[in-house]
């Protein structure tokens, strides 16, 4: 064994190999990643034996796969972010009927904020949908032991088991003591045993499996509260003085609970250093929120009069204790989202707890001091709120070449009615003014699909889809072969960077590289366009506008499938080009190639005096974040903007200004400064 610093999603993948997975497959999406790219690493360094690991083409796929190799006894480990389970839940609702052999865990990270997701939809949700167990764990250390139960679990019930970890236990870090060598548990010699009447789910046999379903839910809470090691995820503790029976309970989920533990104790502390007495109170954490575990809820319930609920996302823990309320008729009041007590969205915070907990014990206003490092007692400063701080939204990276495609199709579609149906990826970042070039945006391979409604209902408008590479083998092939059968008017920019770049720069089907070792043939674009029908198919370099315009028009023009292939890759596979400079002698302080393009790259100097910008103020570039694709100095139209080889010096030649342009001289330019955008959707799920 060896200590190591893991995050998360890093201990995650320990665990499921220490637990014997054989296969793991996923599909990318912010915040679970790194869990598959961990057993890829860990694979390719040796120590992990006999794993297969694989990026999937897509969720559903990737289960499938799953579920195939757990009929044959082999464990799995299925891993994607919240909306991935909505692509792979026509699998998951079948396979839970069909029931599991092998151990078949997925974990699905959750995203509240959202941080990068465009639903704040709630997996432990979908679980009691798919009646499915789920775990959630509170820190990266109980998600690794949670994985690790979840296998066993799985296998003694014949039931898929979910992990739902969040953002912030994915991406936290801890110390554990992790395996040196791992081996993949054998699979038993017998392999695959055909049973067609267990394994094929004709309806008498889902009416007979629904049944068992109804009979395994009941046995496994009662696991979840009374056996080890599903009870110690249910942890109860008691505070306040020892024999004082306590009136107040504090039930909390997930990360939620972390940061609840961490507010009672703080709200301790305060009422201690105002010396004013905290009244008793019971504090559970429920780490197994479905089947929930009554009989654990019931023994922490015992006496309140009062619980509180903390939890992210849905009130799932909140609706499970007032059902269980109602039933039993305990005397009991539930507070929490749906009582307006706490948060009904995004995340939580300790600070926001302690509040919200001051307030549900009858202590708000009466702990105003609180002893500081040095020992002293101090006001209570109330903490910045997120909405204080300035928004940041997510743009496009200096020198994307999705910059050059939307700029391309924004320029042919000049004086051409037209609607743009975007999808989850970098590429809904061309939303974002000055490009302005994405007017819908819904969900994986949803852009090729809504085109082709739009053409149907507003004819008068060409109908334009985007689509990334990797987007365009999990969820696009089927709009296409669509839009193709029934001769939908649409045309699709396949923006094809060569990575799965918004979530880390994963490889996909057309990229030919896979995380077991050997590369395969990748799989053709155009090929696949050409075998769906698509009549005209263009190929176009992203950063050479012309080129792309001619390229945009011609695709636009056929009436019918049509497509234009932008090909340039991501700037995070390629080392940079030298950067580009704004000759001040040159430039006229237009504003152009910030209103037209808005590369991060170029900023202006409303200070910077020019021959030809008078006191306009000037563009410059920033040297360091440039990476010299040369997109901007094909907009710029007085050829201000030049490219520097390593050899050159930064000296300009003098440049003959002409009378009428010089200093003061000029006219102020009318042009608007790029605005910030509504924040647009950033696809956890691909490129
Ligand atoms: S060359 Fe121009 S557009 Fe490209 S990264 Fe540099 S400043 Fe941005
Ligand atoms: S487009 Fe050219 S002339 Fe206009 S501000 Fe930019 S660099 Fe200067």
């Amino acid at each position: 064994m060896t200590k190591k610093l893991l995050m998360g999603n890093e201990a995650m993948a320990h665990a499921a190999l220490e637990a014997g997975v054989r296969v793991v497959a996923g599909y990318p999406g912010t915040p679970s990643s790194e869990i598959v790219e961990t057993v890829a690493k860990l694979h390719a360094a040796g120590s992990a034996h006999d794993v297969h690991v694989e990026w999937s083409t897509n969720e559903k796929a990737a289960l499938e796969v799953l579920f195939g190799a757990s009929l044959a006894g082999a464990r799995g480990l299925f891993t994607c972010k919240q909306m991935g389970l909505n692509v792979a839940s026509d699998a998951l609702m079948s396979l839970n009927y069909v029931s599991v052999r092998g151990g078949l865990v997925l974990v699905v990270a959750d995203d509240p904020g959202p941080i990068s997701s465009q639903t704040e939809q709630d997996t432990r949700r979908f679980a009691a949908f798919a009646k499915v167990p789920v775990l959630d764990p509170s820190t990266p250390e109980q998600a690794y032991a949670m994985v690790k139960a979840a296998f066993d679990l799985s296998e003694r019930f014949h039931t898929p088991v979910i992990v739902r970890p969040t953002t912030r236990v994915d991406h936290a870090s801890a110390f554990f003591d992790v395996a040196d060598e791992t081996f993949a548990r054998p699979v038993p010699d017998d392999g695959f045993q055909r049973d067609v009447a267990k394994w094929v789910i004709f309806p008498r046999r889902a009416y007979e499996a629904h049944g068992e379903i109804n009979e395994r839910l009941p046995q496994i809470a009662a696991a979840f509260a009374t056996e080890e090691p599903y009870a110690a995820f249910n942890e109860r503790v008691g505070m306040g003085r020892a024999g004082e029976p306590a009136s107040f309970g504090i039930m909390a989920g997930g990360i939620s609970a972390a940061y609840a533990r961490e507010a009672l104790r703080m709200v301790a502390q305060r009422a201690a250093a105002a010396g004013v007495d905290m009244p008793p109170c019971r504090f559970m954490q429920v780490g197994t929120p479905y089947p929930f575990p009554e009989q654990a809820v019931a023994s922490f319930a015992s006496g309140l009069g009062d619980v509180l609920v903390i939890e992210e996302l849905d009130h799932v823990l909140e609706d499970a204790l007032t059902m269980w309320v109602g039933r039993t008729h305990a005397s009991l009041t539930v507070h929490g989202k749906l009582t307006g007590e706490a948060r009904d969205r995004g995340e939580n915070d300790v600070d926001d707890i302690a509040s919200r907990i001051e307030r549900f014990l009858g202590l708000s206003g009466r702990l105003r001091l609180r002893r500081s490092i040095d020992d002293t007692l101090e006001e209570v400063q109330p903490a910045i709120s997120a909405e204080e701080l300035p928004a940041r939204p997510p743009v496009l990276c200096p020198g994307c070449p999705h910059r050059g495609a939307f700029y391309a199709v924004k320029q042919a579609l000049r004086g051409t009615p037209a609607v743009m149906c975007g999808d989850i990826g970098c590429y809904t970042l061309g939303n974002a003014k000055p490009l302005d070039a994405v007017d819908t945006c819904l969900c994986m391979g949803a852009g090729i699909t809504m085109a082709q409604g739009l053409s149907i209902a507003d004819p008068g408008k060409k109908a334009i889809a985007y689509v990334g590479d990797s987007t365009f083998f999990a969820s696009g092939m089927t709009g296409l072969a669509n839009a193709a059968y029934n001769g939908h008017d649409i045309t699709v920019m396949v923006l094809d960077n060569a990575t799965t770049a918004m979530t880390g720069s994963q490889p996909h089907p057309g990229t030919g590289v896979t995380l077991m070792g050997p590369r395969r043939d990748p799989l053709s674009i155009e090929a696949v366009l050409n075998a769906n029908n698509f009549k005209r198919v263009y190929h176009a370099d992203p950063l050479d506008k012309d080129a792309s315009v001619v390229a945009v028009k011609a695709a636009v023009e056929f009436e019918g499938p049509s497509a234009v292939i932008f090909e340039s890759p991501c700037i995070q596979l390629i080392k940079p080009g030298a950067p580009v400079l704004v000759n001040p002698e040159v430039c006229t302080g237009c504003k152009k190639c910030i209103t037209e393009i808005g590369c991060p790259a170029i900023g202006f100097d409303t200070n910077a005096p020019g021959a030809r910008s008078g006191d306009r103020g000037q563009a410059f570039v920033d040297p360091a974040l440039c990476n010299g694709c040369g997109l901007c100095l094909q907009v710029c139209p007085f050829k201000a903007i030049v490219t520097l080889s390593a050899s050159d010096t930064v000296a300009f030649p003098p440049v003959e200004v002409p009378e009428e342009e010089q200093l003061g001289q000029a006219a102020q330019s009318d042009v608007e400064q790029p605005e910030e955008s509504a924040m647009p959707a950033e696809g956890g799920q691909d490129a």
